[in-house]
């Protein structure tokens, strides 16, 4: 049985349990995260090597607040470890004649005083080369926007954690937990564990973790591509912002070229409803075909080559604003979950949260957060 107690013990060492544990640690609370992969891995929702960071937040209103300060936390951790994790190249959101994705964006950024600079196809064109979008078309433009290096956010949030009592345990899945008046107990093949509270944070394992709740959760597989482009110098970071179009060939999105030759792009509307372990994890070329439209529509150099693709999941909630709450019968379980295609960039600030609500007897969660919200 287990030789100590641990404050807090969280399933699922990702993106927000990585999160959780260093928002815990500064709280001086002991830890232990169990994982059953490696710490980064491309098996559940942060494959990839980037996510976008944009302020311009359509999405809802309490999403703003919560992105000002993950953006806050984002650049006080690349100070305390003296690394870049947000790179503000900015990004271009960009709107085929019908469609409004860009136009929502605009009118969040004129409600919450964010920089967001309305262009049209002429102009785009004469600022980036390697844009070439159709007249009629038309984007907003925000500098302070960007993409975060995954790889160098998880790190350092886990580096940063391990000065406090934290402890992972790569490698070790969770068979079974449960929560009793005292306390949890948490059961992997390699042993017992015992905690004061428990936070589950499964990614798109958590309606197989949290079976009891029924959580209404869609799993779909989406795939991230990287395009070849015949002049990388015009897609380089400082030259070529992230992009976001919404047109008749879907809702696809890139970055520039980052650590990896091509620049990677993605679908975000779409994907089949799969499960972590039915998921086919084979990026097929043919899949790339709308990436590959979008570049050859609106993007000047970009080649029809694919050099490579990578599976990842979206874990989706039926209204895709996220779960962030306590377990309705178990007071000492925290879940985070039904991220949805879009919790990347508020890692930092969802650890506090999930800190606040482990530790905190009055802390509330967010109210689009709650679970009681499906009834
Ligand atoms: C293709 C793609 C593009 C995206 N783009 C963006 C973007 O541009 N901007 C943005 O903000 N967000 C984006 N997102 C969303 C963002 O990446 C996710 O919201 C976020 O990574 C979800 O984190 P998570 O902790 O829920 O899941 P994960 O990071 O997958 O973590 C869950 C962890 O739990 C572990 N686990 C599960 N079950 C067990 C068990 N029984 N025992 C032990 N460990 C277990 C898993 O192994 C995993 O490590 C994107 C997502 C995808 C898939």
């Amino acid at each position: 049985m287990a030789d100590r107690t641990w404050d807090v013990i969280i399933l699922g060492g990702g993106t927000m349990g990585t999160a959780a544990a260093w928002a815990l640690s500064l709280r001086g609370a002991s830890v232990l995260v169990l994982e059953q992969f490696g710490h980064i891995h491309t098996m559940g929702s942060h494959g990839g090597g980037t996510r976008i960071f944009r302020h311009a937040y359509a999405e809802g209103p309490e999403y703003v607040p919560l992105m000002f300060r993950a953006d806050d936390l984002w650049c006080s951790l690349e100070n305390q470890l003296g690394t870049s994790i947000l790179h503000r190249v900015g990004i271009l959101e960009m709107d085929a004649p019908g469609y409004d994705h860009a136009k929502r964006a605009r009118a969040s950024a004129e409600r919450n005083g964010v920089e967001f600079e309305w262009i049209d196809a002429a102009e785009i064109r004469k600022r980036w080369s390697a844009f070439n979008p159709p007249d009629g078309w038309e984007g907003g433009y925000s500098p302070i926007a960007g993409f975060l290096d995954v790889e160098a956010g998880l790190s350092g949030l886990l580096a940063v954690a391990r000065r406090g009592d934290v402890t992972l345990h790569a490698d070790e899945p969770v068979v079974s937990w449960e929560s009793t008046t005292g306390g949890v107990q948490v059961r992997t093949a390699k042993g017992a564990y015992s905690g004061g509270k428990l936070i589950v944070t499964a990614g798109p394992w958590a309606g197989d973790v949290l079976s009891d709740l029924g959580l209404p959760l869609e799993v779909v597989r989406k795939d991230n591509f990287w395009i070849d482009v015949d002049q990388p110098a015009l897609f380089q970071p400082g030259v070529f912002p992230v992009f976001a179009t919404a047109s008749d060939i879907g809702e696809v999105y890139g970055f520039p070229i980052f650590r990896r030759p091509g620049i990677k792009m993605a679908e975000h509307r779409g994907g089949e409803t799969t499960t972590p372990q039915t998921i086919d994890r084979l990026a097929k070329d043919e899949e790339a075909q709308s990436c590959v439209d979008l570049a050859a529509v609106a993007m000047n150099g970009a080649s029809r080559r694919v050099i490579n693709g990578v599976i990842c999941m979206y874990t989706r909630t039926p209204d895709d604003h996220f779960i962030v709450d306590r377990h309705p019968a178990k007071p000492n379980v925290v879940l985070a979950a039904g991220f949805s295609g879009h919790g990347f960039k508020f890692t930092p600030a969802i650890g506090e949260q999930l800190a606040n609500l482990a530790l905190d007897q009055d802390a509330e969660p967010f109210s689009i957060f709650r679970i009681d919200r499906f009834g």
